[in-house]
């Protein structure tokens, strides 16, 4: 019969902190699998995504191939074109009603950074109202560059700590962003 070693936790580590870690571990590497999308498009970025879902990029390879409509049933908010600062509001209020946790890709120049749109009515970066994971550069991306986008928040999800959310440092980012 095959025997089994017992390891005993470090001096000073009770040992409790082990479940907790690897039901981390466990949670990251399903929820990153599974990232549903919420694309929220104005304007041109908003065609490549298009492109992103079809069958020659198969974005079902990360799972990740029902987008969602309703925010309540969404994890990762893909912002894609111009907002305009009147729809900045709604934008926000589309976060906010997001579940914990969720992230937020920024797909092309005009949701990164306002884009050749340097004026008055345009938000200069959906940053400035929300909190951006991660950034997708281009005048419109490439479905490759969007792809590498998500798979860079699937890094970021299969990382997360539940207690991360639950910092006081995360409070203080929401605060920040008047988001309780
Ligand atoms: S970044 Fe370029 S392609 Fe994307 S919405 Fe702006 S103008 Fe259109």
């Amino acid at each position: 019969m095959k025997s089994v070693d017992i390891v005993e936790a470090p001096p000073g580590h009770t040992g409790s902190g082990f479940f907790a870690t690897s039901f981390d571990e466990v949670i990251g590497i399903a929820r990153s699998n599974s990232l549903w999308p919420l694309p929220f498009a104005t304007s041109c970025c908003g065609i490549e995504f298009m492109a992103t879902m079809g069958s020659h990029y198969d974005i079902a390879r990360f799972g990740s191939e029902r987008p969602s409509f309703s925010p309540r049933q969404a994890d990762l908010l893909m912002v894609m074109g111009t907002i305009a600062k009147k729809m900045a509001p709604i934008l926000k209020q589309v976060y906010i009603q997001m579940a914990e946790p969720r992230w937020v890709l920024a797909m092309g120049a005009c949701a990164s950074s306002g884009g050749i749109f340097d004026s008055y009515p345009v938000l200069q970066g959906i940053d400035r109202i929300i909190p951006v994971d991660v950034y997708v550069p281009g005048c419109p991306p490439r479905p490759e560059q969007v792809l590498e986008g998500l798979m860079q928040v699937q890094e970021l999800a299969r990382n997360e700590s539940l207690r991360r959310r639950n910092s006081e440092q995360y409070q203080e980012l929401m605060s920040s962003y008047n988001i309780q």
